[in-house]
């Protein structure tokens, strides 16, 4: 209490009112008894008379800082002043605008008229510096005392960005005032400055004092519109208020009991319904300017909620609320309506900076909700963070992964000996020397075994931790009880955070297979008893992919997929149609996402970051296409997009493009083709591209290259992973020459049916194509292959049905023209086989027994399936241990560009169920 001795003698009753001392407007007078005094003060502007014969505490609220008391007492009173405590609840709200809300003079407008619309009865608004500033002012600090005479001119921007600013938003006195104040401020600084450029180097209280000058600014502006408006609003410097403890780790705390008592004292000067306060800085228990440490700002806003006991804490920013993840990164992050304290302390602390780490604690104590709201949206209602209920329904029905963050350039250090395993003290003597060069622990996680202790820590502090681990055991290394103190630079941690993770089983599994099918590679992993997270370290370069893989698992459709096509022609234009009349229904129904990245032809291409619109693709292939380009085109595909799991659809015949498999698969990208080339090609290059995509998490898929859209390949794979045994296949696996065959009957000579079918658009430009049975012999290494032959092309007989001298005509139509001389030969061979009672069918063999393959002429029974074909369907029968005597037979349209659209889809789709899509 002070007590306040006022500056006159109480008068004779009935005197005139006197005026005495300067009171603030709000305070307590203390009237000594005893009770016999009659006691009268009368303060006129109030209109109130207290006493009249009590004396005591009584309470006054005074709007004016002139009293005027009489006192109707013959003796002389002294009247004491108590420091006035500031009213504390729900009464309260407490805003925090982040460096961007304030970013110009119309967004601290916008703030003004925030500030405005809230209809509590009291406000404090806690402000950021103008946006950039607070890094303007310390690279003013930085280039001071690099001696880098550039600060000068530095510090005019400052200036210069503050005037205009003000320049903008007020007028009259009020820019006076504050023109005058920076003005102040600004050769405060500059005279701060050129001290810490004669001494080279600046302290941490000479850094923070400059460092916290954005606030008081920017604080200054806002009260000043706010009270253009006609409110009464003061600005509080809370250097004056704040007072915080400096700790070994960069970090303050708050001392909330002498911070309270400086509230008190500060209200009782500059009591107002609405307070302006600085975000950022504080005090030390010395009166020492000092700051809460960058982004600092949100703990100041809790702190001030707290002291306050305020209703809510809302914290403004620039997006509209706390995402699933850092939405710089992942596109596809999602609002998240609620979280819990918890939660959002372990999102923060990993790494989502929309709201510093230390924001929850301070609020936490007396449970006041944090909702954090888009400044540029207020109609986004922004994500509570608040203590759920116990009995949380929509809880319940929520993933149990809330969010994921991640905090980049970190480095490993493994710790190995086994020498450690049952050694108690070891932890305590490795973190021992961590603190002592003051490093900071952001994981731990040691194996059972003992064997080994690995904890992440910033890069920059890893190589004093190494050091000083080094010295420390240097015996123990030296001795062999420790083998190694290894450092893993370049590492990023990926953190998965949700409350409900505790009573979810499956999460990490989820997590895990989420980044295995990113193709990427866990260093160690960590969970607390909590289960509040889990984090796994992993490479640097993979943590944005990493982020995006496990978001997309857990938050969008289960699988979301970038594809691209190459080769939109006949066939690749007609899957691009079925995609785009089937995205809506995979979406909706399967939970897949498929997004068409790109498509490129060998001229053009057209790229896109989040999707092609399918129903337009023609179109903007012709308008917005670009020279194609293979590695951009790859790179937009699988680098450059917010989806971890991306496929190559080849639909060209092309050896080139296949030549590129390799490549793609090794950088995780699946790959999905109807073309025969790669895995006809090269036994050798065939089997290493099989042996990578085996061992690498990668998927290709080619169904369609054998039969178009039937189910031969996935066939033959369901006989062999099922342990049943290849005998032979056998099989018209060329519609085209299905067609010939299927035809040339009665008195039709050959040529005649292959110019009806060239006609019809059934053959090759150049029908020789399929007539050479190279097609055919392809597809019969594909198939042999699959069943486990080491076969080449080269190692097949070939039956050609183009004849020897025609190999070299120069034209199709040349080759058309002479066909007809050399219809004779498969007449006859027609009419030996036709009065045996078979047919001819041209046909592809996989000889398994005997490990060897053919394409060749057979002659069938007339009863045998392979001679009931009709048009140009394929047929392909396998003979296995199980179906011996009756082979297993799978028959149908085997050609064309739909049933190969077809094929191809359902592949990407069989990608989609192994990447985890819903069956
Ligand atoms: P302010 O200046 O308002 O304090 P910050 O830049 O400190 O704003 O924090 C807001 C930014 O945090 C957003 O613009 C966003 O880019 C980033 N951010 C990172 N992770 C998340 C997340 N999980 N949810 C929302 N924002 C995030
Ligand atoms: N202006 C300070 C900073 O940029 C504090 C804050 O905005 O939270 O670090
Ligand atoms: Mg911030």
């Amino acid at each position: 209490m002070a007590t306040l001795k006022p500056s006159f003698t109480v008068s004779p009753p009935n005197s005139n009112p006197i005026r005495f001392g300067c009171f603030p407007p709000q305070c307590f007078l203390r009237v000594p008894k005893p009770p016999c005094l009659r006691q009268r003060l009368v303060f006129p502007r109030f209109r109130r008379t207290i006493g009249g014969g009590g004396g005591g505490l009584i309470r006054c609220e005074l709007p004016d800082f002139h009293l005027s008391a009489t006192a109707t007492i013959g003796v002389s009173t002294v009247i004491s002043v108590d420091q006035v405590q500031i009213p504390k609840g729900e009464m309260w709200s407490v805003h925090k605008f982040g460096g961007t809300c304030v970013g110009n003079s119309q967004r601290i407008r916008n703030v003004a008229e925030v500030i405005i619309n809230d209809n509590s009865e009291r406000k404090l608004v806690v402000v950021s510096a103008m946006s950039k500033v607070t890094d303007m002012m310390y690279d003013l600090i930085r280039k001071a005392q690099s001696r880098d005479d550039s600060y000068l001119s530095a510090l005019e921007a400052v200036l210069e960005k503050h005037r205009l600013t003000a320049r903008d938003l007020l007028d009259g006195d009020d820019l006076a005032s504050f023109l005058s104040h920076l003005h102040n401020d600004i050769s405060n600084l500059k005279a701060m400055l050129r001290a810490i450029y004669i001494a080279g180097h600046a302290s941490e209280s000479f850094s923070d004092f400059v460092a916290g000058h954005g606030e008081l600014w920017s604080a200054q502006m806002l009260s000043y519109v706010v009270r253009k408006t006609g409110l009464e609003c003061k600005w509080m410097d809370t250097r004056d208020v704040l007072i915080v403890n400096p700790t070994s780790s960069n970090q303050v705390d708050p001392d909330f009991g002498e911070s309270e008592k400086r509230l008190d004292k500060w209200f009782s000067l500059n009591p107002s319904k609405i307070i302006i306060a600085t975000g950022f800085i504080a005090s030390t228990p010395q009166n020492i300017p000092t700051t809460l440490k960058r982004d600092g700002s949100d703990f100041s806003a809790a702190i001030m909620g707290a002291l306050l006991r305020a209703r809510q804490v809302t914290i403004w920013t620039d997006v509209d609320g706390v995402y699933s993840a850092d939405p710089r990164k992942v596109n596809e992050a999602v609002i998240l309506q609620t979280l819990s304290y918890q939660e959002a302390w372990e999102m923060s602390y990993f790494g989502a900076n929309v709201l510093h780490p230390r924001t929850i604690i301070p609020v936490m104590r007396y449970n006041i909700p944090i909702v954090i709201r888009n400044i540029f949206n207020l109609s986004a209602p922004g994500t509570i963070i608040c203590q759920p209920p116990e009995d949380d329904y929509d809880l319940k029905l929520t993933t149990p992964v809330k969010g994921f963050a991640t905090i980049d350039n970190l480095a490993l250090i493994n710790v190995e000996g086994t020498g450690m395993a049952g050694v108690p003290g070891t932890a305590s003597d490795i973190f021992g020397c961590v603190k002592d060069v003051g490093a900071n622990v952001i994981m731990i996680s040691q194996a059972s075994s003992e064997h080994s202790v690995c904890f992440a820590v910033p890069e920059k502090e890893v190589n004093a931790v190494s050091e000083a681990l080094r010295s420390r055991f240097s015996e123990a290394l030296q001795a062999g009880r420790l083998s190694q103190i290894e450092v893993i630079p370049n590492c990023s941690i990926l953190a998965a955070v949700g409350q409900k993770m505790a009573s979810t089983p499956g999460v990490s599994c989820t997590l895990f297979s989420a980044l295995a099918k990113a193709n990427i590679n866990v260093r160690a992993i960590s969970q607390g008893c909590s289960e509040y997270n889990v984090t796994v370290v992993i490479k640097r370069e993979d943590s944005v992919k990493a982020l995006r893989a496990v978001h997309s698992r857990f938050f969008l459709s289960r699988t979301t997929l970038a594809v691209g096509i190459i080769g939109p022609g006949l066939i690749g234009a007609t899957l691009l149609d079925q995609l785009r009349d089937q995205a809506a229904v995979l979406k909706q129904e399967f939970n897949i996402d498929l997004r068409v990245m790109g498509i490129t032809g060998s001229k053009t291409m057209l790229l896109s970051d989040i999707g092609i619109d399918l129903s337009r693709w023609r179109e903007l292939l012709n308008e917005k296409g670009t020279e194609a380009n293979m590695d951009k085109f790859t790179q937009q595909v699988h680098g450059n997009h917010f989806i971890p799991n991306s496929v190559l659809v080849d639909c060209t015949a092309d050896s080139a493009i296949a030549s590129h498999y390799y490549d793609w698969l090794r950088k995780g990208i699946h790959v999905i083709t109807p073309n025969k080339k790669a895995n006809s090609g090269p036994l050798d290059q065939y089997l290493k591209l099989r042996d990578l995509q085996r061992k690498s998490y990668t998927h290709y898929f080619y169904e369609a290259t054998v039969g178009a859209g039937l189910p031969i390949i996935s066939t033959l794979r369901g006989l062999l992973e099922t342990g049943d045994k290849i005998l032979r296949i056998e099989g018209i696996c060329s519609g085209t020459l299905s067609y010939l065959f299927n035809n040339f009957v009665g008195d039709r000579s050959f040529s005649e049916v292959v110019a009806e079918a060239k006609n019809a658009g059934f053959t090759e430009p150049d029908p020789r194509d399929d007539l050479s049975g190279t097609d055919v012999a392809r597809k019969v290494i594909i198939l042999a292959r699959e069943s486990g032959l080491k076969l080449d092309l080269s190692d097949l007989p070939i039956r050609s049905l183009v004849p020897e001298p025609l190999k070299g005509c120069t034209s199709a139509e040349e080759f058309m023209e002479k066909l007809p001389q050399y219809d004779g030969d498969l007449a006859k061979e027609r009419l030996e086989a036709e009065n045996s009672g078979e047919v001819l069918r041209y046909v592809g063999v996989v000889d398994a027994v005997n490990q060897k393959g053919t394409v060749e002429l057979r002659r069938y029974k007339k009863e045998h399936p392979f001679a009931q074909l009709a048009g140009s369907d394929n047929i392909i029968a396998f003979t296995t241990t199980r179906y011996k005597d009756h082979p297993l037979i799978v028959r149908g349209p085997g050609a064309g560009a739909q049933v190969t659209a077809g094929g191809i889809f359902s592949d990407i789709l069989r990608l989609a169920s192994y990447l985890g899509a819903p069956s």
